[in-house]
């Protein structure tokens, strides 16, 4: 069990500065080319590999262009054209009617409030997140995924279970220049060493600072349960 800083903040801090050192790279790793693609990838994404999207949405952004395609097509096509991505059905009725009120209240546009963005069909908070930092450079949240709620606990960031709350805490302790970038670090370290299943304590550049570490540690501070 690694000794956490004194104060959440000065935890976030270190968080943040050893993972940028351990991954200079990190950021989203969805592909699109406009905001209307981020957008329909976010949507795709949701319970749903990053890879798997980028290989559907591959075939999808060269067969549609435009919100009036996706609002028009017929559902059955949209969602077989998607059938490699889960909840494919939901998800094509998801992007025709988010399409439809894109074109009818937004001249076509993807807009660029978390107000309007959560009115689409399909857009919580968290792709809203993902759209206004990547799609219009606003950054007036943290996106929060399941490797940022697995990380943010097991570090001690944070005590809440839903990811409104957590972001909640986060944005206090956070350093506010690192906001877009603290999803895309927790997502490449719990890809590669901090997995929900197994994490690689013994080679974790957090091990020290980390309460969940399992080397004498005995609770994953992400479930509250044993390791
Ligand atoms: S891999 Fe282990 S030490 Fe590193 S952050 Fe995850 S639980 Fe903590």
């Amino acid at each position: 069990m690694g000794t956490p800083r004194d104060s959440t903040q000065a935890q976030a801090e270190v968080v943040v500065d050893r993972l940028e050192d351990e991954y200079p790279d990190s950021t989203i790793s969805l592909r699109y080319s406009n905001r209307l693609e981020l957008l329909i990838a976010v949507i795709l994404s949701a319970q749903c590999t990053d890879e798997r999207v980028n290989k559907e949405t591959k075939h999808l952004f060269e067969k549609y262009d435009g919100p009036e395609d996706y609002a028009t097509v017929d559902q059955d096509e949209l969602a077989e054209d998607l059938n490699s991505i889960t909840y494919y059905n939901s998800k094509a009725g998801y992007i025709r009617d988010s399409c439809a009120t894109i074109l009818e209240d937004h001249d076509g546009e993807v807009p660029d409030t978390m107000d309007e963005l959560t009115e689409l069909s399909g857009v919580g908070r968290k792709t809203a997140n993902v759209v206004l930092q990547h799609g219009h450079d606003i950054v007036e949240g943290i996106v929060v995924d399941t490797h940022v709620q697995r990380l943010s606990r097991r570090l001690g960031l944070t005590e809440e279970e839903y990811p409104e709350r957590i972001e909640e805490d986060l944005i206090e302790i956070v350093p506010e220049g690192s906001w877009q970038e603290f999803t895309h670090l927790c997502i490449d370290h719990g890809r590669a060493v901090c997995t929900a299943q197994n994490p690689d304590c013994g080679d974790c550049v957090l091990a020290d600072v980390c309460p969940s570490e399992k080397g004498d540690g005995e609770i994953d501070l992400a479930s509250g349960d044993p390791w």
